[in-house]
């Protein structure tokens, strides 16, 4: 299958975290993009994709699309014949009602996406922002499996709306798209299944986890130690950059593992330590997991979540990512030292020392 890429694509959340990189290269590309965002009105939140466009040969056009909407996808798409569809809410904590903040629109909007490219016939794939707690729910789940790494081959079978409610909508969100895809043989799906996303931000008004957690880093949530949790860590260019070679690589297909390398919370402090010396509050232990088993239901930590996710390590293999989609990753330390630099540049940390 080949593309044509004087048509426009289509990018659903289009001023997310991930999703501005994403537009940024297509635009940069010469690519024209229709992206979705809630407000197309709001300049917090779309005006770094206005400033993008404005230097960029492609051109970008903004629709409003609420993910519950079962009709707000089709005009957007009209021409489009590739539709990334990134727009799911990554919030971990402070969450009241798991199904409806997480889940529903997960499921909803997956679906009213996928309903729309049913209808627009000039849509010939669709890549769709899955993630690794699609593949795994628990990091306990890998010595459950009896596995040394997680691969495509997996799925999480192991969350539920009670206990780790993001990584439910992200498995229901997937196993679901699948289906829907299943049923005909008109449009293709390919997954992007990054791991932790981080690196430099093109946006301040994002409620991503990525950009919440590296703010941990500086505010002295981690000044007495981090709980021993490893991360499968990705770069946010590398997996913008994916993201453009499964929509337009004509076999790419099925899942992708996007990720870079694995790394504890202590060594990402370490990395961080390492760049910008002792002035910041980076975490220089690990918590003992029998004080989070204890402490952590105070500080927003379940006890399940704790007893199946401190102290046990991850990996994944990422070989077939970098096959079908030619792929290198950037090394994760360097990853998470850019980031770091990026909001002190930008002002989100205070520059201290
Ligand atoms: P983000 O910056 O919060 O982006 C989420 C996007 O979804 C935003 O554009 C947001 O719009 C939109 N959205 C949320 N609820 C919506 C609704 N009801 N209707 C319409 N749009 C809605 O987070 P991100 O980290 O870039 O995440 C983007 C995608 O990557 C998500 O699918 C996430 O699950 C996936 N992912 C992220 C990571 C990671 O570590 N960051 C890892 C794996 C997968 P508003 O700006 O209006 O809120």
């Amino acid at each position: 299958m080949t593309f044509d890429k004087t048509k426009p694509v289509l990018v659903t959340g289009g001023n997310g975290y991930v999703a501005s990189w994403l537009v940024k290269y297509l635009l940069e590309d010469g690519i024209d993009v229709h992206a979705t965002v809630r407000d197309p009105a709001n300049k917090k939140k779309v005006g770094h994709l206005e400033a993008i466009a404005a230097d960029a040969p492609g051109t970008l056009t903004l629709y409003a699309a609420d993910l519950f909407d079962e009709n707000a996808f089709d005009e957007p798409m009209q021409g489009c014949e590739v539709v990334f569809h990134t727009a799911s809410p990554f919030v971990i904590s402070g969450i009241k009602d798991a199904q409806a903040e997480l889940v529903d629109p997960a499921l909803k909007g997956t679906e009213n996406v996928l309903q729309a490219v049913e209808r627009v016939k000039s849509v010939k794939r669709v890549v769709l922002t899955s993630s690794v707690v699609a593949i795994y729910g628990d990091a306990a789940d890998m010595a459950d499996a009896g596995i040394d790494a997680f691969t495509e081959a997996h799925w999480n079978t192991t969350s539920s709306v009670d206990h780790q409610p993001y990584n439910y909508s992200k498995v229901r969100a997937e196993r679901r798209a699948w289906q829907i895809n299943e049923k005909q043989d008109r449009w293709q799906l390919v997954t992007i299944n990054p791991g932790f996303v981080l690196g430099p931000s093109l946006t301040q008004a994002s409620a991503s986890t990525s950009l919440a957690t590296m703010k941990q880093f500086a505010d002295g949530t981690l000044k007495m130690g981090a709980p021993e949790l490893y991360f499968g860590v990705v770069d946010v260019r590398d997996v913008a950059l994916a993201h453009i070679k499964a929509g337009f690589t004509p076999d790419a297909s099925g899942r992708h593992i996007t990720n870079s390398e694995t790394l504890s919370m202590l060594e990402m402090g370490e990395a961080l330590r390492g760049e910008f010396g002792e002035r910041y509050p980076f975490p220089t232990r690990e918590l003992p997991k029998a004080l989070l088993w204890v402490a952590g239901p105070f500080q927003g930590l379940a006890r399940k979540f704790v007893a199946r996710n401190v102290g046990y390590p991850l990996a994944f293999d990422n070989s077939y990512t970098k096959r079908d989609l030619d792929m290198e990753f950037r090394p994760a330390r360097a990853t998470v030292v850019e980031h770091f630099q990026q909001m002190l540049d930008d002002g989100v940390v205070r520059r201290r020392g």
